[in-house]
């Protein structure tokens, strides 16, 4: 039996371009009781892989998140399918407003200690008293009112390229950071005041919402689905948009566009921009903005020593990377002192 990727990402690329079929880009979570996590994560991968099912699942004893891309004519067998899993019947599926067919090129369903990692004690409170959810229509009133206060759940290099306007975005690198600055920066304001938050999906405000009403804060709201559930119920009801520029995301297109506002700069020259590019350079893999131009002359990195060592030959880049840890700086997110336009 199959349960792991046989198929490298050039090889799925390369069939997914023979197949010729548009794919769906997914995503959906749920908090939810799972006695046994790995014989859950085994039963979907069978399940899934017959489906064509792409992407990235974490599966853990308080619920599944998952970020997908499944054919469109499977979608329907899809649904079905989760259907039959009780907990995830009916459950909302976050469908992406710009598609690509390769926004995912391996199946990867992961066993972990938690579907996000938020880094705290779920036993000092209860994750399942949330705060109150909210439709696009309503949350675009509530966030009108002059008692509100508009927080943005996620990290600096999400809301940098795209928030909602007069939102609180906190400069952080980890959602941990962003409870606790939000938390010292609000005291005052606990009971008199609407405390509204947002993030991609939904998932990160559940958990800070049922944290805040756990702090003492008495009105406690949140994004139903995020900003990707926002961008399609403000298409649908032909809404305001109140979110200006895009929307990140985390799979192969980094982004996708709400509105034509570019709101960030590069971080090498300043021009306005918005395209996030990873460091070429593959001891750095630093996530940053850059333009074209700069694109061009840094030879896609962020600095001239990293344009040094990603233009040495490969055996050489090689052998300066042996023996380093990598772990702290692959996929290290968007800060360097080589930036100097990141604000
Ligand atoms: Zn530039
Ligand atoms: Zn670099």
């Amino acid at each position: 039996m199959q349960l792991y990727n046989k198929l490298s990402a050039d090889e799925r690329a390369k069939l997914i371009d023979q197949a010729g079929e548009k794919r769906l880009t997914i995503s959906f979570y749920q908090y939810h009781h799972i006695g046994n996590p790995h014989i859950f994560r085994d039963t979907l991968f069978i399940a899934w892989n017959d489906l064509d099912v792409l992407g990235r699942t974490y599966v853990s004893d308080e619920g599944i998140n998952a970020q997908i891309s499944v054919p469109a004519t499977k979608f329907n067998a899809f649904k079905t399918h989760l259907d039959t899993i009780l907990f995830l019947e009916g459950v909302r599926l976050n469908i992406a407003i710009e598609q690509d067919n390769k926004s995912f090129l391996k199946l990867k369903i992961k066993v972990r200690k938690k579907i996000v990692a938020d880094g705290l004690n779920d036993e000092t409170f209860d994750v399942t008293d949330i705060g109150i959810h909210l439709k696009a229509k309503e949350f675009n009133e509530l966030i009108a009112k002059e008692n509100t206060i508009l927080v943005d759940m996620r990290n600096h290099y999400e809301s940098e390229i795209g928030h909602f306007e007069g939102a609180i975005t906190p400069d952080v690198d980890t959602f941990r950071d962003s409870l606790d600055i939000i938390e010292e920066d609000l005291k005052e304001h606990k009971e008199d005041k609407n405390l509204v938050m947002y993030c991609t999906g939904g998932i990160r405000c559940e958990k800070a919402s049922a944290y805040y009403k756990h702090k003492g804060f008495k009105n406690v709201f949140q994004l139903e689905g995020g900003i990707i559930e926002y961008v399609r119920q403000v298409k649908e009801e032909e809404l305001e948009n109140k979110f200006k520029g895009k929307n990140f995301v985390f799979d192969e297109r980094r982004s996708e566009r709400v509105s034509d506002d570019v709101i960030s700069v590069c971080h090498q020259c300043g021009e306005t921009c918005d395209e996030h590019a990873n460091c070429a350079n593959q001891a750095c893999h630093l996530l940053f903005i850059q333009c074209e131009t700069c694109q061009t002359k840094m030879n896609d990195c962020c600095s001239n020593e990293c344009k040094d060592i990603h233009e040495l030959p490969e055996d050489a880049q090689k052998e300066l990377r042996k023996g380093k840890n990598k772990s702290n700086k692959i996929f290290k997110k968007g800060r360097s002192e080589a930036l100097k336009f990141k604000i």
